[in-house]
């Protein structure tokens, strides 16, 4: 297994250095935009959110901007509009100035859960933390053969799991990368035969060998 566990971050490394994406989000300093973003990403398209989140930060620059609007009504495009909600939660929080670096300061906002809080700490205040999305879990289940549960997304061992598999060093690369090789080569639809981990993939070796 650590053989396993090496080879597959390594692998991933290697594979973000060509294929990593830059969204508009992951370069941003602003804090209020990069936690606006993780929002509209939650169930919306990295490439729908992308041209929506353009439109936002140019619209809101600070959370003040945005409270003084009487009805943003900024999902509307993006569907889901109670998440108008979280934004202006989140809003109010930061205009308190309250510091937001723990993730039990993020988790105190109504709406934002465990996988938002970890992304924004490693992704973008750049904070070793473990994301787990139906994505990771797609990734992990299949390279290492986990049985699929729903119940993943809560269990200590596996939480474990991808706490010990997420590097040290490069943790926010690292992140991104396994965000985006879900997205594109391990998808819902494996590119299995174009992906450079098949050679000890639990699934490659189960259905193509
Ligand atoms: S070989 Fe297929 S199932 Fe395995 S990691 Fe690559 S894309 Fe996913």
């Amino acid at each position: 297994m650590n053989q396993n566990i090496e080879y597959f971050r390594r692998k991933i490394l290697e594979w973000s250095k060509e294929n990593i994406y830059e969204f508009t989000w992951r370069t941003t300093k602003n804090l209020w935009h990069v936690m606006v973003a993780e929002i509209m990403l939650q169930r919306t398209r990295a490439n729908v959110v992308e041209k929506e989140f353009i439109k936002f930060t140019k619209l809101y620059p600070t959370p003040e901007s945005y409270l003084n609007v009487e009805n943003p009504n900024t999902f509307k495009n993006l569907g889901l509009p109670e998440r108008e909600k979280i934004i202006e939660q989140i809003a109010w929080t930061l205009q308190k100035k309250k510091i937001l670096n723990e993730k039990a300061h993020f988790l105190e906002i109504k709406g934002v859960g465990n996988y938002t809080a970890a992304a924004i700490r490693s992704m973008h205040l750049n904070m070793r933390d473990t994301i787990i999305d139906g994505n990771v879990i797609r990734v992990y289940t299949r390279f290492f053969g986990f049985e699929k549960s729903s119940r993943l997304y809560t269990d200590k061992g596996f939480f474990n799991f991808a706490e010990q598999i997420t590097p040290k060093k490069n943790f926010r690369r690292y992140n991104f990368a396994l965000l985006d090789f879900g997205r594109e080569v391990c998808s819902p639809v494996p590119k299995c035969l174009n992906c450079p981990l098949r050679r000890k993939c639990y699934y490659y070796q189960r259905n193509f060998l």
